[in-house]
């Protein structure tokens, strides 16, 4: 196939992605481009199958058919080796899933000692980074304890981004957070973007998906049900159920 300049391969490229719980079927065959640099927001009744996906893409759940692509390699592969593959895929969730006994830079330095194998110092000096960029560098010596919700999830954010991901995965990253501390995480999401982050989220945070989103994804019942610009999905919908559901958040 023909390569043309202006479309790039997509970083994800999901195809045809199936899965089934017992006799209950969450995803019906769905399919999920997302170019570099690209900001797609999925949105969708509780229940429609977002964090399936979300998890699929990277093979935190096993789909049941479908092909899924992540930065031209094919995740579902028995040749891929799977642990390479996710640190390609940064993710963050609703929880933080800190250690309480380890400090922020501590956190963001064990993922990197880990998962990448860097020494002492320089896991350190990314991790400081890191902190820096999220906002946290008075506090990066703090314990997760001594934080707010909203801090707890910006040293998530950089435990994800220090490790230098192809793709971020949020799935619903501000539901768990007092109002106040919303925006602190949005400008962060915000700000990963305008740097040129490739990102997937999960939100009901519809004034983001406005400002923020290339293409928001309307899923109902395991399916994408409609796809286009926020202002086409929120300013003329063309699906009843995305209407519907546009109107009861609004
Ligand atoms: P959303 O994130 O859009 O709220 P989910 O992907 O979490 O939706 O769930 C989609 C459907 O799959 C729901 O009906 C949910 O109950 C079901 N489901 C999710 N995970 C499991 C599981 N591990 N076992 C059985 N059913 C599940
Ligand atoms: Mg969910």
């Amino acid at each position: 196939m023909p390569v043309s300049a202006d479309a790039p391969r997509p970083i994800v490229d999901a195809r045809g992605l199936w899965k089934r719980y017992g006799a209950l079927t969450v995803l019906h065959g769905v399919d999920l481009s997302v170019a570099e640099r690209e900001l797609v927001f999925i949105i969708g009744p509780s229940g429609s199958g977002k964090s399936t996906l979300l998890r699929c893409l990277n093979r935190l759940e096993e789909p049941d058919d479908g092909s899924i692509h992540v930065d031209g390699i094919e995740l579902l592969s028995p040749k891929t080796d799977i642990n390479a593959a996710r640190r390609r895929i940064g993710m963050v969730f609703q929880s933080f899933n800190l250690y309480p006994h380890m400090t922020a830079r501590q956190n963001v330095m064990l993922a990197l000692r880990k998962v990448l194998g860097k020494s002492r110092d320089e896991a350190d000096s990314i991790a400081a980074a890191a902190l820096h960029r999220v906002g946290l560098g008075e506090r990066m010596d703090h314990h997760p304890a001594q934080l707010s919700g909203g801090q707890q999830q910006r040293v998530a954010i950089a435990r994800a981004i220090a490790l230098e991901p192809r793709v971020m995965l949020f799935d619903e990253p501000t539901s768990a957070l007092d109002p106040e501390l919303v925006g602190g995480v949005l400008n962060v999401m915000r700000e990963l973007r305008e740097s040129g982050m490739t990102m997937v989220v999960v939100s009901h945070e519809m004034a983001f998906a406005r400002a923020a989103a290339d293409r928001v994804v309307f899923m109902a019942d395991g399916q994408k049900l409609e796809e286009g610009p926020p202002a086409q999905i929120f300013g003329d919908p063309q699906h009843e159920r995305t209407r519907a559901f546009i109107r009861q958040i609004d």
